[in-house]
């Protein structure tokens, strides 16, 4: 059974429901099972997902590394874990839910899956779609950058440049979507936040977290690392939740706005801007979703300028660590509740690195470079 996270009305699984009548995302109930042995999260946790999960279609996505931060550890005075989901097939995070996403439109009976999406999320589908054999459309913005375009050919997908409101076109395609018999595994789908749950089973394998931070653009992410820790708590796998950190870039930042100002409803973000362009969604559509779960389990909405984010960046990248705008925010706003005072010296903080940094590479400068003769090679080592 589908609930809608807001009323709560339930959906029968036997159809293609993604959204409330009501206009909130769907949600599956809680799963409450006793995880086992098994090489791979979707066979070690099989019982917390809604279906036998098919290795026949997975490009081994998930089970990535949780690293422990040397330099920003010491510097920021907690314990920072890394969540890498750099190492998944297509490079973030968004692999886990497509997994998922795919078994749902083959359970449903499709042929043909599609997304919206500025980028890391379209290659997910296209390389899924792919594998699987589905035909796939990739809707994408008007103003997506040549270089997350060219990522994306590879794999074969239809490719539509939509121009118009970028945040209409998630409830437009979902509308053709029925009308055309394809299935829109979009950002919060449904079946999607059951993918991402993994990442919490694989961080409580390792440690048991004090705080975990998410960086956040339609929730979708968010959303499914919670239920995550809900399920393990529901359990009984753990005894006390995490608490959960939601980062947004300043210039685009229509959750913690609302949430930051105590309203209850997202508003639309007007002229949004940042360099962190994986989380530039004006009007997420979980932003109603999140804020919710924000107040009901005492979470935080931290914002992070861009400057911070380039920052956080380099950070990483002395950590070995090489990931985009987006996903370097985490580092920023721990750093932010630090100073603050909100995150206590030595806590156990989770940051996830939601996407690679080669993804991104036109807003990096070119390094500085030595030239040197290859005579004169020796005298070139005078640092
Ligand atoms: C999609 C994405 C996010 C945000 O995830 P949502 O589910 O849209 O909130 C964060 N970072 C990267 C790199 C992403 O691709
Ligand atoms: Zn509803």
């Amino acid at each position: 059974m589908l609930k809608c996270t807001a009323c709560g009305r339930g959906y029968s699984l036997r159809k293609p429901y993604q959204r409330c009548e009501c206009g909130e995302p769907l949600e599956l109930e809680l799963f409450k099972s006793v995880p086992g042995i098994g090489r791979r999260v979707w066979e070690r946790f099989s019982g917390f997902f809604p279906f036998d999960l098919k290795p026949e279609l997975s490009l081994g996505e998930g089970d990535t590394p949780l690293t422990k931060a040397k330099k920003l550890s010491k510097e920021l005075g907690v314990k920072l874990y890394l969540k890498n989901e750099t190492t998944n097939p297509t490079w973030s995070f968004k692999d886990r839910g497509t997994y998922l996403g795919i078994h749902r439109a083959l359970q449903l009976g499709f042929e043909k899956i599609g997304t919206v999406s500025t980028g890391n999320m379209a290659a997910s589908v296209a390389a899924y779609g792919a594998y699987a054999g589905l035909e796939t459309y990739i809707l994408v913005s008007s103003t997506i950058a040549e270089e997350k375009l060219k990522a994306l050919e590879v794999y074969g997908a239809k490719i539509i440049k939509v121009h118009g409101d970028y945040g209409e076109l998630y409830y437009k395609s979902l509308e053709i979507g029925q009308k055309k018999g394809i299935y829109f595994i979009n950002s919060d789908d449904p079946f999607r936040i059951e993918g991402y749950k993994s990442i919490s089973f694989e961080i409580i394998e390792e440690i048991t977290p004090d705080y975990v931070v998410i960086p956040t653009s339609s929730g979708g992410l968010f959303r499914g690392i919670v239920k995550g820790f809900l399920e393990l708590k529901e359990s009984g796998l753990i005894e006390n939740l995490p608490r959960f950190v939601v980062v947004q870039a300043e210039g685009c930042s229509p959750i913690c706005k609302a949430f930051n100002s105590g309203k209850d409803r997202i508003e639309r973000f007007e002229s949004p801007h940042t360099i962190a362009h994986a989380i530039e969604n004006p009007y997420p559509p979980s932003g109603n979703a999140v804020l919710r779960r924000l107040r009901e389990l005492d979470g935080l909405c931290v914002t992070v300028r861009d400057g911070e984010i380039l920052e956080a960046q380099r950070a990483l990248g002395r950590e070995g660590l090489f990931v985009q705008p987006a996903s370097a925010t985490g580092v920023s706003a721990i750093r932010k509740l630090r100073e603050r005072g909100v995150i206590k010296e030595g806590a156990k903080v989770v940051s996830i690195l939601t996407g690679a940094g080669l993804k991104t590479l036109s807003h990096i400068e070119a390094p500085k470079v030595e030239e040197c003769s290859l005579e004169s090679l020796e005298e070139c080592f005078r640092w």
